[in-house]
């Protein structure tokens, strides 16, 4: 068995082969800068060196995926390996997918139409999946959606309060994302820390460049901070999160910028980017901040205090305390000042940190980063991996059709 793993985004193309979903790929590869000149990608084996893939001529979506597939089906190291399925990261599957479908024409053509929603995405999602039917003829093709995990949240969550006829003529609704780094980091949860996932109140925050925490409630999305785009929420790497409504007028009548200008000073120039003025990389924060630099502190104080708030927000949905509350992506696995930051606004939930532990991201205890006699529910660190998990849940589609 073989199953392949695509994530096409709007400039790179990502992608793994499993051969056994309880270990790592046997193959894991990128391909970047994909519609520019500078194209570059390459993939690893098992742990051999890197083999670049070379791309002649052109250098967009197409070409990436088409080279991608020849290299590796060139591979000699790769001779015995036959796909049997393939799975690709869906950004938005709008109102018409709640989980995971087996892919033919028809759901291709629903995925495109959702570009009024996902413009950046659905495109290059389509493509992926029609370049890989291409190179895999016969293979069954799984789109696994982004959005498909919060389908089950109630109305009176995800509407707005705007008039009805911009949800009934124009979607206009919350729908979330991440969905599948909060459904897979959940279940590992539970089952590092032995509680029945369908019995269990959660929160996750998954922090990486895109930043959403979501409450799970028996297993089930309840609640979570992204809503029509990935914008709303708790501020990002370069996205400003919840901000005024007015400011978009605002901005336009003080400064003249247009409607385009202001979207892209939200989500591609604010967040720790746009406070610090330095960086999306909290790495680099966190090293200017012990410096003394007040502005990379100011944007990680902002950062915490506003995820903090977010988290707080998310127990109402789950009509209590949660039973543990989760750190995942690469600020949420990797990032002890930002969980120590955090949590020092959630004390009066109970959350007392263990200094030690939480240095190490919980590597001797499961990832559990708060004190054993804490008098509230443990806080844990949990890696994702939306790859194994989009294998697995393509390799579940296959079985039961
Ligand atoms: P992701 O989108 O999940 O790959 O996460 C990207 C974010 O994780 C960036 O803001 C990185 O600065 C942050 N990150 C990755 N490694 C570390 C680290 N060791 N310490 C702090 N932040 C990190």
């Amino acid at each position: 068995m073989g199953i392949l793993v695509i994530n096409c985004g709007s400039s790179s193309v990502k992608f793994a082969i499993f051969d056994d979903l309880d270990a790592d790929p046997i193959v894991r590869g990128s391909v970047e800068q994909v519609g520019s000149p500078a194209i570059s990608g390459h993939y690893i084996v098992r742990e051999a060196d890197p083999v670049p893939i070379r791309f002649p001529g052109h250098h967009d979506h197409a070409a990436a995926l088409a080279a991608t597939f020849s290299a590796l089906k060139a591979d000699p190291q790769l001779q015995d390996l036959s796909i049997t399925a393939a799975g690709h990261r869906v950004v938005h599957g709008g109102q018409a997918f709640s989980g995971p479908v087996l892919v033919g024409e028809s759901e291709i053509e629903r995925i495109r139409q959702l570009s009024p929603l996902a413009p950046v995405h659905a495109v290059h999602n389509a493509l992926g999946i029609e370049a890989a039917i291409a190179a895999l003829p016969g293979v069954p093709q799984v789109a696994v959606f982004d959005t498909g995990f919060h389908q089950t949240i109630a109305p009176h969550v995800y509407r707005y309060a705007v008039p009805e006829f911009l949800y009934r003529d124009h979607q206009v609704r919350r729908y979330g994302f991440h969905g599948t780094s909060h459904q897979f980091v959940a279940a590992e949860a539970c089952r590092r820390l032995s509680l029945p996932l369908d019995s269990s109140r959660l929160i996750s925050a998954h922090l990486g460049n895109g930043c959403s925490a979501t409450a799970i409630l028996n297993g089930r999305s309840v609640d979570t901070t992204m809503g029509l785009t990935p914008l709303e929420g708790m501020p990002m790497g370069t996205r400003s999160g919840n901000i005024d409504p007015n400011l978009h007028s605002y901005l336009h009548e003080q400064t003249g910028m247009s409607l385009q200008e202001i979207t892209d000073l939200l989500n591609k120039k604010s967040g720790l980017l746009g406070v610090s003025g330095l960086s999306n990389d909290l790495r680099l924060l966190t090293e200017k901040l012990a410096a003394g630099c007040e502005a990379a502190q100011l944007a990680v104080d902002i950062f915490c205090f506003r995820l903090a708030r977010e988290l707080a927000g998310l127990t109402v949905a789950l009509r209590g305390m949660p039973d543990a509350l989760i750190f995942t992506g690469g600020i949420g696995e990797n990032s002890a000042l930002v969980r120590e930051k955090t949590l020092e606004h959630l004390t009066h939930y109970g959350f007392e940190l263990d200094a030690g532990t939480n240095a190490s991201h919980g590597a001797s205890t499961q990832g559990i980063i708060t004190r054993s006699d804490s008098p509230g529910p443990p806080a844990i660190v949990v890696p994702t991996n939306e790859e194994l998990a989009i294998a697995r849940a393509t390799r579940e589609q296959v079985c039961t059709h």
